[in-house]
């Protein structure tokens, strides 16, 4: 066997990668001389080895921490501790009781960069970020299944997705996924289609956030922006919302919004589900002077970089000015960012100035996304709750 790759940090990083942040930029690193996608290489520096990393020489994220341990043995066994740990965690979490639908593996939160498995029902659907991580990941996925099934977790089917990035179709590893799963969130039940849906099939990171909403949602008209299958619409009738509209560019979403209701046991005359640009629909409502009590923004990641990072404020920030424009006096407001790019702190400055707005609460991604605390970068997702007057 050759020795693995020594590859040489260039910044003075070791203290930040020994506390736990597990991303190395190309500016941090030697040039990746012989290194290929998914190679596993030892970073070092003069004081000497540091962590056993992921190499991904062609990406800026050009290195991804695996193990401190700076000369791990990464075989199938260190595969399956990794994964039967994250599993255990979902089996021994007291939120996830009742919900069917679950991340199993969150990527660096779960010590597995670059992997991601959602859960629904008895499907595992297996996500990898980027080329790396799919070259590293899928020869050794009959281990990471292996690891979660010893956790206690069932796994009948496998669907792996296939990348945007690359434009590969999705395939399925074991077995072959139901059409339609259904998905049990406390009272709430929705269908997932692992194979066309958005992301996995469904938004399991905002699982607390649409409890938080059910809490506040008795007797209120709730308006849910970029609603997708009605995630926040189910869970705030299932809290006795007066009535709910939902709003979403994608029509066969809302299209299944209205079966949601019917699943979970709710009235379908309670719920208006129109199919609309966000920005169209709150221009109307505004017109015609339509406001509700609870209104909630949950848009796709408007700032997929750093560059895009401007734009992606200053439209959060028009979508926060409409929402508010259709909030009723005395009402709620809701606000939810997925972009890693886009702090907290930064929605709460766009907020400032917006009017007479008090934080209620701050929520994110649920206890199956897990973040490290060297790890900022992990809250990708922020939901910031406010009373409107
Ligand atoms: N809140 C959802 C997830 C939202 S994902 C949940 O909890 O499940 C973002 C959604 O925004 C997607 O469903 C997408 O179809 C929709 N979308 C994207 N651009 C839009 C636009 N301009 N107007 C309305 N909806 C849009």
């Amino acid at each position: 066997m050759t020795a693995r790759r020594r590859w040489r940090l260039t910044k003075p990083l070791r203290a930040a990668i020994r506390a736990g942040h597990p991303w190395i930029y190309d500016r941090a690193l030697a040039p990746p001389t012989g290194l290929v996608a998914g190679d596993i290489a030892t970073v070092v520096d003069d004081d000497g080895p540091i962590a056993t990393v992921l190499a991904d020489p062609t990406s800026p994220l050009r290195a991804r921490v695996l193990d401190l341990e700076p000369d791990a043995v990464i075989d199938g066994a260190w595969v399956q501790v990794r994964t039967e740990a994250a599993g255990a965690r979902r089996m021994r979490d007291p939120l996830l009781v009742g919900c069917t639908g679950r991340r199993l593996v969150h990527g660096e939160g779960d010590g597995c960069a670059g992997l991601v498995i959602d859960h629904y029902d008895d499907t595992a659907v297996i996500v990898f970020d980027g080329p790396a991580a799919s070259a590293f990941w899928r020869p050794r996925v009959p281990d990471v299944l292996a690891g979660l099934e010893r956790a206690g977790i069932s796994i009948a089917h496998v669907w792996m997705r296939g990348e945007r990035r690359e434009r590969t179709a999705g395939e399925a590893l074991r077995g072959d996924p139901p059409e339609e799963i259904v998905i049990t969130e406390d009272e709430a039940k929705f269908a997932v289609d692992v194979r066309a849906g958005q992301k996995t099939g469904f938004f399991l990171d905002q699982r607390d956030n649409r409890r938080s909403v059910r809490r506040h949602a008795a007797g209120a008209t709730v308006l849910n922006v970029f609603s997708y299958t009605g995630g926040f619409s189910v869970h705030a009738a299932l809290g006795g919302a007066a009535r709910v509209t939902s709003v979403d560019i994608a029509g066969p979403a809302i299209a299944g919004i209205a079966k949601n209701f019917e699943r979970s046991g709710l009235a379908a005359a309670s719920h208006e589900g129109v199919t609309a640009d966000a920005f169209d629909f709150f221009a109307r409502s505004k017109q015609r002077g339509r406001t509700w009590d609870l209104v909630i923004v949950d848009p796709p990641s408007f700032a997929p970089s750093e560059k895009a990072r401007p734009a992606a404020l200053a439209a959060y920030r028009k979508l926060a000015v409409a929402a508010l424009a259709v909030t009723a006096p005395g009402g709620r407001f809701a606000l939810a960012s997925c972009s890693s790019h886009v702090t907290e702190g930064d929605l709460l400055d766009l907020a400032s100035g917006l009017g007479p707005l008090r934080l209620r609460l701050a929520g994110g991604g649920g206890s199956d996304h897990p973040v490290l605390p060297a790890f900022p970068e992990g809250r990708y997702l922020k939901f910031l709750f406010f009373d409107v007057g």
